[in-house]
């Protein structure tokens, strides 16, 4: 069993505050749902965890089973059991899915540990019969020419074979198309299970038809300003994002 928790972050892009002091927990089994209107803070909050140079955390805590891991870099927070799903991932020319896969796993090994080949390629295929993914996949070079759909077949399957503990997955206004989509759903709902905590930040509901959450949290200037469960969902859907500013304006007036 393990827990994430976020205590009143606050990051900072240059000298501009982005993420106010937000404030969640999320307990490993858990999907979390964060939505939010463009702008608000989703895809800063999840780099500045998953430790992108570019945004600086300023105030706060993001404690892994109660282990800070804001001095980790962010290769070790990989280590320490964090994936972060990128919204625009790159492309690897030259490099195979296959050996992109096999050197971050080598990479999370002691020194001087080697890789076992075979057992490698066994779970490897184990994961891709598990996805559905076909085995002519991994020889293409990572992300290169790529579909949406084939970078988030490429994503699932490093989360498959990385078994994070918590996974943080930007798929906010990223043009999901339904093929790519399902891919998301389809890989996360066979990883779901009482080892693994997701946080899922999307701009559109239509992705939570697919992953239903067990929480759902609305951001909003930097912060996160309510909270429930998936019927939240609907009703952002039904009402939009200006019945909460609404409730917002309504509470602080
Ligand atoms: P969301 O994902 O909710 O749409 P972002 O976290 O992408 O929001 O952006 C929040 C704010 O931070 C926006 O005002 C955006 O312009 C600004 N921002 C994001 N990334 C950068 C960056 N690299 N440099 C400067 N400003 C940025
Ligand atoms: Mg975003």
């Amino acid at each position: 069993m393990s827990q994430l928790e976020i205590k009143n972050l606050h990051v900072a892009i240059g000298e501009k505050e982005i993420v106010k002091g937000l404030t969640l927990t999320i307990q490993s089994g858990e999907v979390h749902a964060i939505m939010g209107p463009n702008g608000t803070g989703k895809s800063t909050l999840s780099k500045a965890i998953a430790g992108h140079p570019d945004y600086t955390i300023t105030s706060g805590e993001v404690l892994l089973d109660g282990k800070s891991i804001l001095e980790l870099e962010a290769d070790e927070r990989a280590r320490a059991g964090l994936f972060l799903a990128f919204q625009y991932p790159s492309e690897i020319p030259g490099v195979s899915i296959a050996n992109f896969l096999r050197a971050a796993q080598q990479a999370r090994m002691a020194e001087g540990e080697e890789l076992d080949a075979s057992a490698y390629y066994k779970r490897l295929y184990s994961k891709m019969d598990l996805l559905k993914i076909d085995r002519k996949f991994t020889s293409r070079s990572v992300n290169e020419g790529f579909s949406g759909g084939e970078k988030k077949r490429c994503e699932i399957l490093q989360m498959a074979m990385l078994e994070p503990k918590f996974s943080l997955m930007d798929e906010t206004d990223s043009g999901l198309d339904i093929d790519a989509l399902r891919i998301v759903a389809d890989g996360v709902n066979t990883m779901r299970g009482p080892n693994l905590g997701v946080l899922l930040i999307t701009h559109y509901q239509r992705l939570l038809d697919y992953i239903v959450p067990d929480h759902v949290h609305v951001m909003w200037d930097g912060r996160i300003v309510k909270s429930g469960d998936k019927s939240l969902a609907l009703e952002l859907e039904a009402k939009g994002y200006d019945w909460v500013k609404k409730e917002l304006a309504a509470a602080t007036a």
